[in-house]
């Protein structure tokens, strides 16, 4: 069967919520990030305005999952939703940006290097940062501990310079 490439949020959570929540609107209205902001008394904006003009933040590729992670907080991350490139900390709310929504970037070769993970057998060799070029994916392959290895989020944000 042909894989459909990395793991994205409109992937998974079509597929844990019986198609309730297919977009970043929905999963910021009655999906996991609404529930935990009226779990805190935290308003989220509208996904039409108040949008940083910050540098977007780098998509990366772990255990096969393409993820944003705060680079303010350093305590949160998530899929990233790749119609609508948008992020919301579950931790800080963006504080540091006013609270707006922060612009997430996806690799302009994300089909190259999906298609390089996609000779990886097993999803946990299916890692990606920013930077990595399509001659270390190859150069990876030739290594047999393959990818990152990244085990807790504070690895992975030492890894992104965050
Ligand atoms: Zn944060």
């Amino acid at each position: 069967m042909k894989r459909l490439g990395s793991v994205t949020a409109e992937m998974y959570f079509l597929a844990i919520s019986d198609g309730r929540i297919t977009c970043l609107a929905d999963y910021a209205k009655h999906g996991p990030l609404s529930q935990i902001a009226r779990r805190k008394n935290v308003q989220l904006p509208p996904l039409s305005e108040r949008i940083a003009e910050s540098e977007p933040l780098p998509a990366f590729l772990h255990t096969d999952r393409w993820l944003v992670a705060c680079p303010d907080c350093r305590r949160d991350f998530q899929l990233v939703w790749t119609m609508t490139l948008l992020y919301m900390c579950a931790t800080c709310w963006n504080a540091d940006v006013g609270g707006r929504w922060r612009p997430v970037g996806l690799p302009p070769d994300r089909a190259a290097i999906e298609a390089a993970m996609s000779r990886r057998p097993r999803p946990q060799e299916r890692n990606w940062l920013p930077g990595e070029t399509g001659e270390h994916l190859l150069r990876e392959e030739a290594d047999p501990g393959r990818g990152t290895g990244i085990t807790s989020i504070q690895q992975l944000h030492d890894l992104l310079g965050a």
